[in-house]
């Protein structure tokens, strides 16, 4: 038996507590949805480790959740017989936050609490959201296939550190009481906690009881009944049909499974049926999440089978470029104990992916181009998913060559046409404004939109009406080695080789550039002699108009912005 011990939180839980406790006070019943939420992740664990040892139900294979109140006691609790915790799992999990990209989170909050309580939310607050109510929280939890007397008893008052002892503990599964701060006895209500639970957990699949309460005409009050009674649906959201899921359910459980707090901007729901028979749920979140950019991130898809959860971050379900999807995939065809070695050879996860990777550019394409009264608003929806996910989306174009010319079409650029770095032109776009006669697609990529659009290549173009692409995200150039037309029509570097503008040229033009060249010949010569060791070559050029003379690469050659890319990268 081990004594009672204390220890203290790892940094950035203190700092997460002080902050979401001001944060979130205006929002403060969602703690009963972390603490579900949690409870409900617990038993999909416990079914997925029981499909290969079925003891560990302890002969209460049914999974569910209980919340109950003390009006005298003033606390609620809320219990769960899913996997439960050891004193480990207590210390570890409750004591740190294990999500990817922690450090660097904290690292970027402000200082400033309304700011950084904006950031938040999206952080995701979890397990700690008790304390937005409670002073003290205590947690007794034993894990599922150990001793009764291998229970753990969790404590603390959110203040710094916490205590963990062993405890005995017959049921297993976790009970997490809240002792409510001055002032929270609203929430020592049936009618709240249901009313809380319908709004928020309602799409939770395992049953969520409480004590039923009746009105007793002799006392003139409501009072408990010995009788439990379910609160929400219990049934696996995505089983149910569309037409029976409000909009604010679907939001809920994006919400569940995200861990984000912002509601997302849309989502797809369908039942496939065929070769491979499965349910998605997909959702595109309205904000990139702050650790996008993290390699090692874990992906948004958890996959089910037969309603079973299986495993969260199912990678194999969707390409790298499509990282920023959240969702839930459940297949009737591949068995419980599929493992991550066997789905990365299935040949039904292949076809899932595919399927559902033709779902989301169709979610895509269904808010890009949308017509009619609400045409506008899901275009802006576009626009902001352009802005948030618009460069990993990119990535596709090289990634995912069965369906590059669809992502073609979903790409946003910069361009002359505006006098904005907006990136809001399709190349649909571009072509609808082509000048007679123009077959190609002109860009140019830089840095920076100000160094595109003062770029001395576009002078002539400028000079001719033609529109050119500004493109300076970083996966530009990357991209465009793999993108080289667009609908048949070339895409071509203004600042590469020998600038042909084709039909775009007169005859009258065309004259008189030979006439200039052989006027200058010598000129010509002379400065190759002088520039011998520094340039390839001197041509006169005509894609100028008020510069004297400009930097072009090579037709075949790396570009000047790549070149500085790869040098900036080491190479
Ligand atoms: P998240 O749910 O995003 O992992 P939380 O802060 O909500 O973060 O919970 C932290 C961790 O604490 C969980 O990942 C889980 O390991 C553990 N935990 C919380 N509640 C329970 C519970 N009811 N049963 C078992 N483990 C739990
Ligand atoms: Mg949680």
């Amino acid at each position: 038996m081990s004594e009672k011990q204390t220890l203290g939180f790892q940094a950035e839980v203190s700092q997460l507590l002080q902050l979401m406790i001001h944060s979130l006070y205006s929002n403060k019943e969602i703690f009963l949805r972390e603490l579900i939420s949690n409870a409900s992740d617990a038993s999909d664990k416990l079914r997925f480790e029981a499909i290969n040892d079925a003891s560990l139900f302890e002969n209460d294979s049914e999974l569910k959740i209980k919340v109950s109140f003390d009006k005298a006691a003033r606390t609620i609790t809320i219990a769960d017989n899913g996997i439960g915790m050891t004193r480990d799992d207590a210390i570890n999990h409750l004591g740190t936050i294990a999500k990817s990209g922690t450090k660097e989170f904290f690292a970027k909050l402000s200082g400033d609490q309304q700011k950084d309580a904006a950031m938040i939310g999206q952080f995701g607050v979890g397990f700690y959201s008790g304390f937005i109510v409670a002073d003290k929280m205590t947690v007794e939890s034993r894990r599922a296939g150990t001793a009764a007397s291998e229970g753990v008893r969790w404590e603390s008052t959110g203040a710094g550190d916490f205590s963990v002892e062993q405890i005995t503990k017959e049921d297993r599964g976790t009970a997490i009481t809240l002792h409510l701060r001055e002032g929270e006895d609203d929430f020592l209500s049936s009618w709240k906690l249901k009313s809380i639970i319908r709004t928020y957990s309602d799409h939770i699949s395992l049953p969520i009881l409480m004590q039923k309460e009746e009105w007793d005409d002799e006392k003139k009050e409501q009072v408990l009944k010995d009788e439990l009674e379910t609160v929400n649906q219990a049934s696996a959201l995505w089983a149910r049909s569309k037409s029976e899921i409000t909009p604010e359910q679907y939001t809920e459980f994006y919400k569940h499974i995200s861990h984000d707090y912002t509601a997302p901007l849309t989502h797809t729901h369908n039942r496939v049926e065929g070769r491979s028979e499965y349910t998605q749920l997909l959702y595109i979140p309205s904000r990139a999440p702050f650790d996008m950019w993290d390699r090692n991130k874990r992906g948004g898809i958890k996959l089910y089978v037969k309603r079973v959860f299986i495993m969260d971050d199912a990678e194999q379900l969707m390409p790298v470029y499509l990282r920023f999807v959240k969702g839930i995939i459940d297949s009737n065809d591949l068995p419980l104990n599929v493992s991550r070695e066997i789905l990365q050879e299935s040949r039904d996860i292949k076809a899932i992916r595919e399927g559902s990777t033709k779902r989301v550019l169709g979610m895509l394409e269904d808010l890009a181009n949308a017509e009619g009264d609400e045409g506008e608003s899901e275009k802006e929806k576009f626009a902001s998913f352009w802005k948030e996910f618009g460069q990993v989306l990119k990535e596709g174009i090289g990634e995912d060559a069965a369906n590059k010319d669809r992502i073609a079409a979903l790409l946003r650029f910069a361009s002359t046409h505006n006098d904005s770095d907006a990136q809001n032109v399709s190349f649909a776009d571009y072509l609808a404004r082509a000048k007679e006669g123009q077959d190609k697609i002109y860009y140019v990529t830089a840095d920076t939109y100000a160094a595109a659009k003062n770029s001395p290549h576009l002078e002539i173009f400028r000079k001719k009406g033609v529109e050119v692409l500004l493109l300076t995200d970083r996966v530009d150039e990357w991209m465009l080695s793999f993108l080289t037309a667009f609908e048949g029509k070339d895409l071509v570097s203004v600042a590469k080789g020998d600038l042909d503008l084709g039909k775009l040229e007169d005859e009258a033009e065309k004259k008189q550039h030979e006439e200039t060249e052989t006027q200058f010949k010598d000129l010509v010569e002379k400065m190759k002699t002088a520039l011998a060791d520094k340039a390839k070559d001197v041509r006169i050029t005509f894609r100028l108009t008020d510069s004297p003379a400009c930097l072009v690469a090579d037709e075949n050659e790396l570009s000047g912005n790549l070149v500085r890319m790869l040098k900036a990268a080491g190479q």
